[in-house]
Protein backbone atom coordinates (compact mmCIF):
# COMPACT_ATOMS: atom_id res chain seq x y z
CA UNK A 1 0.00 0.00 0.00
CA UNK A 2 2.96 2.45 0.54
CA UNK A 3 3.53 2.18 -3.17
CA UNK A 4 0.47 3.68 -4.34
CA UNK A 5 0.86 6.60 -6.54
CA UNK A 6 -1.77 9.17 -6.73
CA UNK A 7 -3.42 11.71 -8.90
CA UNK A 8 -6.17 14.71 -8.42
CA UNK A 9 -8.32 15.62 -10.76
CA UNK A 10 -9.66 18.97 -10.43
CA UNK A 11 -13.05 19.67 -11.86
CA UNK A 12 -13.73 22.53 -14.15
CA UNK A 13 -16.23 24.26 -11.49
CA UNK A 14 -12.93 24.14 -9.06
CA UNK A 15 -15.87 23.32 -6.26
CA UNK A 16 -13.90 21.35 -3.78
CA UNK A 17 -16.21 18.73 -4.02
CA UNK A 18 -15.94 18.21 -7.77
CA UNK A 19 -12.08 16.55 -7.24
CA UNK A 20 -11.38 13.00 -8.22
CA UNK A 21 -9.05 11.14 -6.39
CA UNK A 22 -6.86 8.46 -8.53
CA UNK A 23 -4.99 5.99 -7.00
CA UNK A 24 -2.17 3.45 -8.77
CA UNK A 25 -1.20 0.23 -6.67
CA UNK A 26 1.57 -1.35 -9.06
CA UNK A 27 1.73 -5.09 -8.88
CA UNK A 28 4.49 -6.49 -6.71
CA UNK A 29 5.27 -9.47 -4.99
CA UNK A 30 4.73 -9.94 -1.45
CA UNK A 31 6.34 -11.98 1.32
CA UNK A 32 4.25 -13.55 3.94
CA UNK A 33 5.10 -14.29 7.14
CA UNK A 34 6.07 -17.34 6.91
CA UNK A 35 8.15 -17.02 3.86
CA UNK A 36 5.77 -17.78 1.06
CA UNK A 37 5.58 -15.39 -1.93
CA UNK A 38 3.08 -14.31 -3.87
CA UNK A 39 1.73 -11.81 -6.36
CA UNK A 40 -0.50 -9.19 -5.56
CA UNK A 41 -2.28 -7.23 -8.78
CA UNK A 42 -2.19 -3.68 -9.84
CA UNK A 43 -4.86 -2.04 -9.33
CA UNK A 44 -6.33 1.54 -10.27
CA UNK A 45 -9.46 3.03 -8.36
CA UNK A 46 -11.00 6.31 -7.73
CA UNK A 47 -12.39 8.42 -4.74
CA UNK A 48 -14.82 10.96 -5.23
CA UNK A 49 -16.75 13.28 -1.81
CA UNK A 50 -19.70 12.74 -1.15
CA UNK A 51 -21.63 15.39 0.38
CA UNK A 52 -21.70 15.35 3.95
CA UNK A 53 -21.44 18.87 5.44
CA UNK A 54 -25.12 19.04 6.56
CA UNK A 55 -26.67 20.21 9.41
CA UNK A 56 -27.99 17.12 11.67
CA UNK A 57 -31.33 18.43 11.31
CA UNK A 58 -31.24 17.93 7.20
CA UNK A 59 -29.81 14.71 8.18
CA UNK A 60 -32.71 13.43 9.68
CA UNK A 61 -34.78 14.89 7.31
CA UNK A 62 -32.87 12.63 4.77
CA UNK A 63 -33.24 10.14 6.62
CA UNK A 64 -36.88 10.33 6.93
CA UNK A 65 -37.31 10.99 3.21
CA UNK A 66 -34.93 8.06 2.56
CA UNK A 67 -37.03 5.51 4.67
CA UNK A 68 -39.98 6.29 2.66
CA UNK A 69 -38.34 6.16 -0.45
CA UNK A 70 -38.02 9.35 -2.06
CA UNK A 71 -35.46 9.47 -4.55
CA UNK A 72 -33.58 12.63 -6.25
CA UNK A 73 -34.64 13.56 -9.84
CA UNK A 74 -30.95 13.53 -10.58
CA UNK A 75 -30.60 10.17 -8.74
CA UNK A 76 -27.65 9.77 -6.45
CA UNK A 77 -24.80 11.72 -8.39
CA UNK A 78 -23.18 14.54 -9.06
CA UNK A 79 -21.09 15.43 -12.23
CA UNK A 80 -17.43 15.96 -12.58
CA UNK A 81 -16.52 17.75 -15.82
CA UNK A 82 -12.98 16.96 -17.14
CA UNK A 83 -11.37 19.30 -19.14
CA UNK A 84 -8.34 18.53 -21.69
CA UNK A 85 -5.60 20.02 -19.42
CA UNK A 86 -6.32 17.41 -16.42
CA UNK A 87 -7.50 14.71 -18.89
CA UNK A 88 -4.17 14.63 -20.21
CA UNK A 89 -2.99 14.74 -16.97
CA UNK A 90 -4.45 11.90 -15.89
CA UNK A 91 -3.73 9.80 -19.07
CA UNK A 92 0.06 10.93 -17.67
CA UNK A 93 -1.19 9.15 -14.76
CA UNK A 94 -2.47 6.23 -16.12
CA UNK A 95 -0.23 5.32 -18.96
CA UNK A 96 2.09 3.72 -15.75
CA UNK A 97 -0.78 1.23 -15.45
CA UNK A 98 -1.42 0.72 -19.51
CA UNK A 99 1.88 -0.31 -20.19
CA UNK A 100 2.74 -2.78 -16.79
CA UNK A 101 3.29 -6.23 -17.96
CA UNK A 102 -0.05 -8.51 -17.08
CA UNK A 103 2.09 -10.48 -14.79
CA UNK A 104 4.86 -9.66 -12.72
CA UNK A 105 8.14 -11.79 -14.06
CA UNK A 106 9.93 -14.53 -11.69
CA UNK A 107 12.70 -12.67 -9.72
ZN1 LIG B 1 -17.78 20.69 -10.83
Amino acid sequence: MDDVKRHFSICSCHSAEHTVHWNYDPAQRIKSDQGNEYDWPSEVWFETCVSWNQSFFKRCWNAVRYIFGHRSNYGHFDCFTLEKSEAKKLVAFLQDYVNEPDEISPV
